[in-house]
């Protein structure tokens, strides 16, 4: 299957659909899911130091037996290694667990702590060739706001919350100014039922003969946004890359932006919420 690619303010392509890790154990599970994905079709997996699966994510890459530059490698740095001396270190931490060379694309995975030290520990590594893209992720146009200007090199993406409850009008406003990626993260509202059972989603799924994942994604690959579907099963891994020989027209993709209602489950400009990741994520807890 070929998997359109989308061109990046920095010159890379990336494949328009990833494979998400969050939450896939590292008991084996996601050497096993990521091996699966990639036999499947997908050539671009998300990974993030702070779901402690690199090291299985990495092995399932090697193992797979396709060449390295076919695959688009994604991780990200966690709060506890902001700042521009502790994210160089966690970088290199990021490619020794993956046992790679070089990732495609890191990013600041939450705007709190020492962002601008982060980023430019980013820049230095891509400089430097061991990271090929860089991007950030959780920034509210506030926060994107408030960071963004103080940085030298404007970030490849954005990953945020995204789905068809939840469509991000004014960040991505904000985006296209730089020609800023969105990355959809949760683009399946984390198998929400409601938003799965939502009559216009069944409607089109019953029209094109698709289900109703598909229709979801298809609506946000039209909306030129990555997404980054997670299963651990084999048949909606399959039909989630399954998005490719079919069009939604400008009618029904008028209709599902609709279904925004302008509100995610996750608030990165709440109070309390740096501490509260610092606290559920110690990615220095096994050190
Ligand atoms: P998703 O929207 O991808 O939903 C995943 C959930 O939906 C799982 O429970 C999965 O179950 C289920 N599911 C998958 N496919 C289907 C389908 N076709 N029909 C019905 N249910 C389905 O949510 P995620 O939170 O996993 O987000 C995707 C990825 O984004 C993550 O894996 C991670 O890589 C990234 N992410 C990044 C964050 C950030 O802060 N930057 C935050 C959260 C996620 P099952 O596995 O049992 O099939």
């Amino acid at each position: 299957m070929m998997i359109p690619a989308i061109k990046l303010n920095d010159g890379c392509e990336i494949p328009a659909i990833g494979f998400g890790t969050f939450q896939i154990p590292s008991d084996g599970s996601t050497y096993e899911a990521v091996k699966k994905a990639l036999k499947i079709g997908y050539r671009h997996i998300d990974t993030a130091v702070a779901y402690f699966n690199e090291a299985e994510v990495g092995r399932a890459i090697r193992d797979s037996g396709i060449a390295r530059d076919k695959i688009w490698v994604t991780s990200k740095l966690w709060l506890q290694d902001y700042g521009v001396e502790a994210a160089t270190t966690a970088i290199q931490t990021s490619l020794t667990k993956l046992g790679l060379d070089y990732l495609d694309l890191y990013l600041l995975h939450q705007p709190y702590g020492d962002v601008v030290g982060a980023w430019q520990a980013l820049e230095n590594a891509k400089e430097k060739g061991l990271i090929r893209s860089i991007g950030v992720s959780n920034m509210t146009p506030t926060l994107w706001k408030k960071y963004v200007p103080q940085f030298k090199t404007k970030p490849a993406v954005n990953q945020v919350e995204f789905n068809p409850y939840f469509q991000q009008r004014e960040l991505r406003q904000l985006l296209t100014v730089d020609n800023v990626r969105l990355e959809a993260w949760a683009p399946l509202g984390q198998g929400n039922r409601d938003l799965l059972n939502e009559p216009i989603v069944q409607t089109l799924a019953k029209k094109y003969h698709k289900d109703a994942g598909q229709i979801i994604l298809r609506f946000e690959n039209q909306e030129n946004i990555i997404v980054l579907p997670k299963s651990v099963h084999e048949e909606r891994m399959r039909t989630n890359l399954e998005l490719f020989d079919f069009k939604l027209t400008d009618d029904e993709v008028n209709q599902l932006r609709t279904l925004d209602n302008g509100k995610g489950r996750h608030d990165p400009d709440a109070p309390g919420v740096e501490q509260r990741l610092l606290s559920a994520f110690d990615v220095h807890s096994h050190d």
